[in-house]
């Protein structure tokens, strides 16, 4: 039994002014600027807490033949350039054209994918796959949490499955259910009926994280709800906000075995049950003079102020400086802020060297909406060559890169800049910088949730920043045009089921 698999991943901020290129894939993906895919692939994913480590461990675990072909993907900013993106997808289409007759295909992609031509783009990928290996070929295909999952993805795909965990911790264990179930229908064990439910509802990052109520109890209803006689998998989708495109937001998902109609009153039942839930999904925000007066207050623990609006796993600067701004004017004392996207300061810290003091112009460089720069003096307290390996929950053993990183110290405050924009996500981050973020007090960190799978044990209190951005978790910031309307909680009187 052969089965194919690939995608190209990408999380598109719309209200981002910059552009993904190709050259961004190239060196984000991790297998070489020629995409290589079997053995490259095989060796960077097998093993690690990602959707192709989970695919590689299933094929292994059933003795299938897994085919990778593909996988690239960029870190989030504004829509993917045109050329970029057929140009990658005419790889895939090329790459997998050569190994038919395949017996089944999985799609490794994210969901809120955005070019200049294509609102929906996992739409118009996996139609071209489908359209390649014909009605019969069973396509399974698995998505980020932040999946803005559209009708033709739904129609297109004959069973999609969507991540449970935000932060996504279950990637390895999703990408193995992807290939089990593959091979259930490869075998014709099952047969999929997969019900898609899209809500008039929208919602933000910080609340969507499932290790706090409300989804930590509705992901166990999902898992009850997979267990039931019948089912053969459930999705919940909260969607990505920051793209201002038709098909943003909530959907869900439920597959039976065999019985459309099973699939369609549980998919409506989920559908309600997170209804139910719209307005206890909406955020609380903290300014950082309020985390500073907070942390002053309580000197034991460390306190993490999640700075979601510049988080650039969903497509911002990450060079934003409105909370190091106040802390520097504060002179506060055992501040970390991290890490900033910003190669010039990081290349200025490693000619100078380590123990300089040098004249630093530091973020807020990308765009006027995060802050301007902090022109200071500062020290250089650490250099590194940015290369670490997850060692946390999320992606654990996956290599990463931030290209020559620094410390730079002001007063009681240190500055963690890195030439390549990364989320801060993983204790390894800090630890190759010689950052323990337990002996300090505050850490400010460029990240709305996923930080929490690693660091959020470490901290006493975490806030939800009030600062500016294009990754803000409040909609009065953002002005929507192709968005389906209407959808709560931009429209306050939004029914469902429509109607109702
Ligand atoms: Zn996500």
């Amino acid at each position: 039994m052969k089965i194919a698999s690939g995608g190209v991943q990408h999380e598109t901020n719309t209200f981002s002014d910059t552009p993904t290129t190709l050259a961004d894939f190239q060196r984000d993906s991790g297998c070489g600027p020629d995409f290589s895919g079997g053995e490259v692939l095989e060796e960077r994913f097998a093993g690690t807490g990602t959707i192709h480590g989970g695919y590689l461990a299933g094929a292994a675990e059933l003795g299938v033949e897994l085919l990778p072909l593909l996988s690239a993907r960029a870190q989030p900013a504004g829509r993917v350039e045109q050329v970029a993106y057929d140009q990658m997808l005419n790889l895939f289409l090329q790459r997998l054209a050569a190994v038919l007759p395949v017996d089944g295909v999985a799609l490794d992609l994210h969901g809120a994918m955005a070019t200049e031509k294509h609102d929906d783009a996992e739409g118009h990928f996996i139609a071209a796959v489908r359209q390649l290996i014909g009605p019969e070929i069973p396509l399974v295909v698995t998505l980020d949490l932040h999946a803005n999952i559209s009708p033709q993805m739904a129609a297109e795909a004959d069973v999609i499955i969507g991540f449970d965990t935000y932060p996504h911790v279950d990637m390895r264990e999703r990408g193995i259910e992807a290939i089990q179930l593959l091979v259930r229908m490869i075998n014709r064990q099952v047969r999929p009926c997969q019900s898609y439910r899209q809500l008039p509802l929208m919602t933000m990052p910080p609340m969507q994280c499932t290790l706090r109520e409300p989804m930590q109890s509705l992901i166990q209803e999902v898992f009850k709800l997979e267990a039931e006689p019948g089912i053969l998998t459930a999705t919940v989708s909260m969607g990505f906000p920051f793209a201002d495109i038709r098909d943003a937001g909530v959907s869900v998902l439920v597959t039976s075995d065999s019985d459309q109609g099973l699939a369609d009153q549980k998919a409506d039942a989920l559908a309600a049950r997170l209804w139910e839930l719209r307005d206890q999904l909406q955020p609380q925000l903290t300014s950082i003079e309020e985390a500073m007066q907070y942390a002053s207050e309580h000197p034991e623990g460390l306190v993490i102020f999640a700075d979601g609006s510049d988080n650039p796993g969903g497509g911002a600067p990450c060079d934003g400086t409105v909370a190091l701004q106040a802390m520097i004017k504060a002179d506060f004392q055992g501040g970390v802020v991290g890490v900033l996207h910003d190669p010039d300061t990081a290349r200025e810290a490693h000619a100078a060297g380590l123990g300089a003091e040098i004249d630093a112009v530091i973020g807020g460089k990308t765009d006027a909406q995060h802050g301007t720069s902090v022109v200071t003096h500062a020290r250089v307290q650490a250099l590194s060559d940015g290369k670490y390996v997850h060692h946390g929950a999320m992606m654990r053993g996956l290599a990463g890169d931030f290209g020559p990183m620094a410390v730079l110290r002001v007063g009681g405050v240190e500055i963690v800049v890195a030439t390549y924009r990364r989320q801060l996500l993983d204790r390894d981050m800090l630890r190759i910088v010689d950052i323990d973020p337990q002996t300090r007090r505050l850490l400010v960190v460029k990240s709305a949730v996923h930080f929490r799978a690693d660091l959020g044990p470490l901290a006493s209190k975490i806030f939800d920043a009030d600062t500016p951005g294009i990754h803000r978790p409040d909609f009065s910031g953002f002005e929507y045009h192709h968005l389906r309307h209407p959808i709560y909680p931009l429209d306050q009187d939004t029914s469902y089921p429509p109607g109702e």
